[in-house]
């Protein structure tokens, strides 16, 4: 049996998801921005929280662990490396680690850069990634505790698998990406088409994720760090030549940071 997804608002601009395995009921919320959402979340759906598969270790993806857990008596896995800022974790995973989701398998990618210890959870039978706050649809994650060298390879080893692979991110930033992207390539037709079906789920309130990774290929600039007409636009803003794609990086997230 296929896994089932559930994706639900959470704080002001977070998303919560949760991953049911059908054959035998286990279900993950992934991260745990607030208990309420994520109890109300699994009420809808009459699922049982057997575990959390933590992200990173900001409030806006722990802050409802805590909670949680006193209620459900649910696993806490959390990255090794932040395992001691994140709340109540039972086990810690690294790079190449395996979770399990009842008969769900999971692999665990290290994508540091937004922050120190950050990782992403890959289900490949699934085509499933929850990348957290290190891409988002047409974006990616500020680098908050890392460089542009750090946070380009993980956006590589997120690139690097399988097209077909569809992406949760913690928040909805996907209207306001596109203008960004745009703006490093105006006339990236893929980045235009999405911009007008963008524009109409969110007129519908719906949630524009998940992407897919065949998607942001595409339409993220900061996956086409490599792409000459990204780097020519970057290098255009910097008013320099870059040598490589993580530098091309650099700039656009330092753009992006003061874009409006
Ligand atoms: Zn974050």
């Amino acid at each position: 049996m296929p896994a089932e997804i559930h994706l639900f608002k959470c704080l002001k601009d977070n998303y919560g998801v949760l991953l049911h395995d059908p054959a035998n009921g286990a279900t993950a919320s992934i991260d745990a921005p607030e208990a309420g959402a994520v109890e109300e979340a699994l009420r809808t759906k009459n699922w049982r929280l057997t575990d959390i598969l933590v992200t990173h270790h900001h409030a806006d993806h722990t802050a409802g662990i805590a909670e949680l857990k006193a209620r459900h008596a649910c696993r806490v896995t959390a990255p090794q490396r932040e395992a001691q800022r994140i709340p109540a974790v039972d086990a810690t995973v690294r790079e190449g680690d395996f979770v399990t989701i009842g008969s769900l398998v999971g692999r665990v990618l290290e994508t540091p850069g937004h922050t120190a210890g950050h990782i992403s959870y890959w289900f490949k039978s699934e085509k499933l990634a929850f990348v957290g706050d290190t891409l988002f649809s047409v974006g990616c994650g500020r680098l908050l505790e890392g460089t542009a060298d750090v946070m380009w390879p993980s956006l590589l080893k997120l690139r690097g698998l399988p097209p077909e692979t569809e992406v949760y991110c913690g928040h909805e930033y996907t209207a306001a990406n596109l203008r960004f992207a745009l703006t490093v390539e105006p006339i990236n037709t893929a980045a235009l088409e999405y911009q007008e079906s963008v524009q109409r789920i969110r007129e519908q309130g719906e949630p524009s994720l998940p992407s897919t990774l065949n998607l942001e290929i595409r339409v993220n600039p900061f996956l086409r760090c490599d792409n000459p007409a990204v780097r020519a636009a970057a290098e255009a803003h910097a008013g320099k030549s870059l040598e490589d794609p993580a530098q091309v990086f650099g700039v656009l997230r330092a753009w992006k940071d003061q874009f409006r």
